[in-house]
């Protein structure tokens, strides 16, 4: 028999789903026209990307003409918050954000600053919660633009992003939200939600990589970063990527059709089982992130006196993908800046796991990840010199 193959690191990608790919296949090569010709070719690629961007929008609540379609979720970053920053530089200067974005936030912050920008970087709490009260406190006459990331994608905190996009509102303060982690898998109604732009991608909700989109609520201005051709509504220039988007599209309705049909909560029990099972079976374990706020394909925990990379790489070889800290920041021994955030210390953050089920994932998987994970734990441990003075 085969053994077993669990891939648990959804958050650093997800498998296309093979209805997704079978809805991009013909844009390829049989409906090959450019979206911006006019002929009958064009015409059928263009009536693609606008059923896309339709599928898209009505998954979160907004608009299709607010829908800006990127090379992905760091493209969309980079557009809200350098197409912020240079729409409004005469109205201020300042962003704020938090210590626990993505890179794609971070570092383009931090190069704005090298332009004369300024920027608050707010703290967070034990669980990695953004405090609203602190974003009010933050805000300056000069503040053009607040973003703080809907859900994180190392441990998993969903943020109060109604509580923060209020405040911003209140201040006539933009609000920006990296969704990338929550878009398909968290309800989002741009109707309610006081938000003015959402990042997502499609590789992180079963559609292909390099492609995702910048959400942008009517009446905002917004400079390009690529610029060219007036294509998405002169926010992104360039012929579009048909297939890509036409996946994205794909993957949008599916994903408001698992909402519909309670698969978030499915999830949620797995999850739960997975994250109580680990605790359970393995002493000196906690928990990163908030147990109930928090993602709903999403385990992360930090397991004293072993190394994350470690025991990836015996997961790995038990045929279990995991990931340790973040995978932009693997490969590095630098400690994540989330963990560090939250308060844990370089030692039990190098102990972190992240486990990140799909919907594909079933109670086989869990139960199996549950039997392999505890000795391997107790492998590492008895090789550790830290763990045999206890
Ligand atoms: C994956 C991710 C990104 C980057 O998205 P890409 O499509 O890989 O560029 C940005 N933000 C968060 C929170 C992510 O998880």
């Amino acid at each position: 028999m085969e053994p077993r193959k669990v891939y648990l690191d959804n958050s650093a990608t997800t498998q296309v789903d093979k209805k997704v790919l079978e809805t991009m296949l013909p844009y390829f090569s049989e409906r090959y026209g450019n979206p911006n010709s006019l002929h009958a070719w064009g015409r059928e690629a263009r009536a693609a990307v606008d059923n896309a961007r339709s599928q898209v929008a009505s998954l979160i609540g907004a608009e299709p003409k607010d829908v800006i379609f990127t090379g992905g979720g760091s493209e969309a970053d980079n557009l809200a918050i350098k197409g912020t920053a240079w729409a409004l530089k005469d109205k201020g200067k300042h962003i704020i954000t938090s210590c626990i974005e993505h890179h794609a936030l971070l570092h383009t912050v931090e190069w704005l600053s090298k332009m004369g920008y300024e920027y608050t970087i707010l703290p967070v709490d034990k669980y990695g919660f953004v405090d609203p009260a602190e974003l009010e406190k933050a805000i300056r006459p000069d503040t053009i633009l607040t973003s703080i990331m809907f859900a994180n994608n190392e441990i998993g905190t969903v943020e109060p992003v109604a509580e923060l996009g209020e405040v911003c509102r209140r201040h006539g303060v933009l609000f920006h939200t990296d969704g990338v982690q929550a878009t398909g898998h968290v309800k989002i109604d741009m109707k309610e939600l006081p938000v003015d732009m959402m990042s997502m991608a499609a590789h992180k909700m079963y559609g292909p990589k390099g492609v995702g989109g910048l959400y942008v609520r009517k009446g905002i201005k917004l400079n390009p970063v690529i610029h060219g051709g007036g294509q998405e509504f002169g926010l992104r220039a360039g012929t579009e990527n048909t297939p890509g988007i036409v996946g994205f599209g794909k993957a949008a309705e599916m994903a408001a059709e698992r909402q519909a049909n309670g698969e978030l909560e499915h999830e949620a029990m797995l999850r739960d089982k997975l994250i109580n099972g680990i605790l359970e079976r393995i002493p000196d374990t906690r928990l990163t992130g908030h147990r109930a706020q928090r993602l709903p394909y999403h385990a992360s925990v930090c397991v004293k006196y072993i190394e994350g990379e470690g025991m990836l790489l015996l997961m790995d070889a038990a045929g279990i993908a995991v990931s340790s800290g973040s995978a932009c920041t693997s490969g590095s021994l630098e400690a994540s800046h989330v963990l560090l955030s939250i308060g844990l210390d370089a030692p039990t953050a190098h102990g972190s796991v992240r486990l990140t089920l799909s919907k594909d994932t079933t109670e086989e998987d869990i139960d199996y990840v549950l039997e392999q994970f505890p000795p391997i734990v107790q492998r590492l441990r008895e090789m550790s010199p830290f763990y045999n003075k206890q």
